[in-house]
């Protein structure tokens, strides 16, 4: 267990031991002013260095993220408690951000041609200024670089305030574009606790903000935003559906289904929390998901061999449990799982649930943990109703025929829709919500226009 007395820092805990590995002095008053002031300084010239120049930077410092690769992946593993093979996968997908913002930037900005009874007109996309992007653990690297890689070749620049369970893994993002020759002041990580981050909303000096994290943080946000008429964009949770149909590949969907749900220990937002199934196929559905289940190992996330790594922390462990207890209070079936397992860690098995009932919390709640909730259902219109019960609006995604999939997916209120495949992350598809899941556009050409002021020029005829 942890063993320093509680002092004013940002821990490093590596929850598969809770040991602690490092501790950072919260980022001063003074420091912060100074960074500030660099970041704004930085923009002056940094707007108006070419894209060239920058994507220059940016491939190098994808470069580096892969020559890192392996350190880098280890220190996600160690502070976050993934698995290492997963660590890896998120390391190569963030250095695609790099190089696809670098190649595409100068082509989504170039100017763009409107045609007016006026004159000639066109939309000239100019970056804003600083702006502060608040980011969560499961995705320690990915979540920086999908919204850092398009504002940086876009001109804005950016302070970083990670998550409090992953310092070594934010820091590590300033060092390498530091390494990669990105001017002082560009980009700057910063030690703050969540609640403190209130008060840099008010500075001038911000002129925007995009956080990903629960409703809470959003919601939280979303009034500092306001109040000093900041654009925010708002990457929330989900309880996604996982819709099943009688006509899909069944090995497929429930292979997809299970390792889905365990990818990431059960902490990635559009993970398929809410499996729903047709009826006439559920049982068979089931017991070939048991059968997968029953041979899941939990353990170490160093370990190649281990499907289920730990939670994030024991205050995640602890609220997952607590919401799998209430369930079950609530009456639903508690078929596999549901116990921390007695070692040191945040380590809980694979909990599989069925009968949750529309009146019960976890209908309603996200579970950010391993557990596969499961519904069954009669007909099309029935998986529509219930994929749409909820107030998130993140991912879903269907297993059926193509036709009918993609006819369920226009009724479903989200924004994001798989198809025979499970949701994941590219830099080309947008990502982001409807709903409580919040607002704006990530990743692609949406997610490089979300923070720029798209100003009109318009030249009167001759
Ligand atoms: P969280 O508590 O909201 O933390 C996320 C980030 O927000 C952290 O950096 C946190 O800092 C900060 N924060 C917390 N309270 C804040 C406040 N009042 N003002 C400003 N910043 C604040 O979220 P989490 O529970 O760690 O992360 C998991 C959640 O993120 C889940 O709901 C998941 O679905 C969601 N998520 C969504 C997406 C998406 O793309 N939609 C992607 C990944 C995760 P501290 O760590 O210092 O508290």
């Amino acid at each position: 267990m942890e063993t320093t007395e509680k002092r004013n820092t940002i821990k490093s805990i590596n929850p598969a031991t809770n040991v602690l590995l490092k501790e950072f002095e919260i980022t001063s008053p003074e420091k912060l002013e100074d960074i500030l002031a660099k970041a704004d300084k930085a923009f002056k010239t940094w707007k108006n260095t070419s894209f060239e120049d920058r994507a220059v930077i940016l491939k190098k410092a994808a470069e580096l993220i892969l020559d890192k690769k392996q350190f880098l992946a280890e220190l996600a593993t160690l502070e976050v408690g993934k698995k290492i093979s997963e660590s890896i996968g998120e390391v190569e997908l963030a250095a695609k951000f790099y190089n696809y913002y670098a190649e595409h930037a100068v082509d989504f900005l170039a100017d763009k041609p409107v045609k007016t009874p006026l004159g000639d007109a066109f939309l000239s996309y100019d970056p804003i200024g600083t702006l502060l992007s608040i980011q969560p653990w499961n995705f320690p690297y990915y979540q920086v670089l999908r919204v850092g890689a398009p504002q940086l070749m876009a001109g804005n620049t950016m302070i970083l305030k990670h998550a409090s369970n992953v310092p070594q893994c934010a820091q590590a993002m300033e060092d390498i574009l530091q390494e990669a020759g990105l001017p002082d002041g560009v980009f700057t990580n910063v030690f703050l606790p969540g609640n403190k981050v209130g008060e840099l909303m008010d500075d001038p000096r911000i002129k925007g903000v995009m956080l990903t994290g629960s409703e809470k943080a959003g919601a939280s946000i979303a009034i500092a935003a306001s109040k000093n008429i900041k654009k925010a964009t708002l990457e929330l949770g989900g309880s996604d559906p996982f819709i099943v149909l009688d006509d899909a590949d069944l090995d497929k969907a429930v292979q997809m289904a299970v390792y889905g749900r365990m990818y990431n220990s059960g902490r990635a937002c559009a993970s398929p929390k809410r499996i729903i199934v047709q009826e006439n196929i559920a049982d068979a559905f089931l017991a070939k998901a048991l059968s997968i289940f029953d041979k899941l190992k939990v353990g170490d996330p160093m370990d190649p061999s281990t499907d289920v790594a730990p939670l994030s922390s024991e205050s995640a462990v602890i609220e997952v449990l607590e919401q799998v207890d209430k369930a079950v209070e609530e009456s639903a079936t508690l078929v596999r799982g549901g116990h921390r397992i007695d070692r040191e860690g945040a380590y809980m098995e694979p909990t599989l649930l069925t009968n949750i009932t529309e009146n019960m919390l976890a209908f309603k709640e996200e579970i950010f943990g391993p557990v596969f909730m499961f519904y069954t259902v009669k007909n099309d219109q029935e998986a529509i109703d219930l994929a749409n019960a909820t107030d998130f609006g993140l991912g879903c995604t269907i297993y059926a025929s193509q036709d009918r999939a993609v006819k369920i997916g226009r009724q479903i209120d989200s924004g994001i829709i798989y198809i025979n495949q499970l949701t994941t992350a590219t830099p080309e598809l947008p990502y982001g919500g409807t709903k409580n899941s919040g607002y704006g556009r990530e990743q692609s050409e949406e997610g490089i226009h979300e923070f720029m002021n798209a100003k009109i020029m318009a030249i009167a005829k001759n």
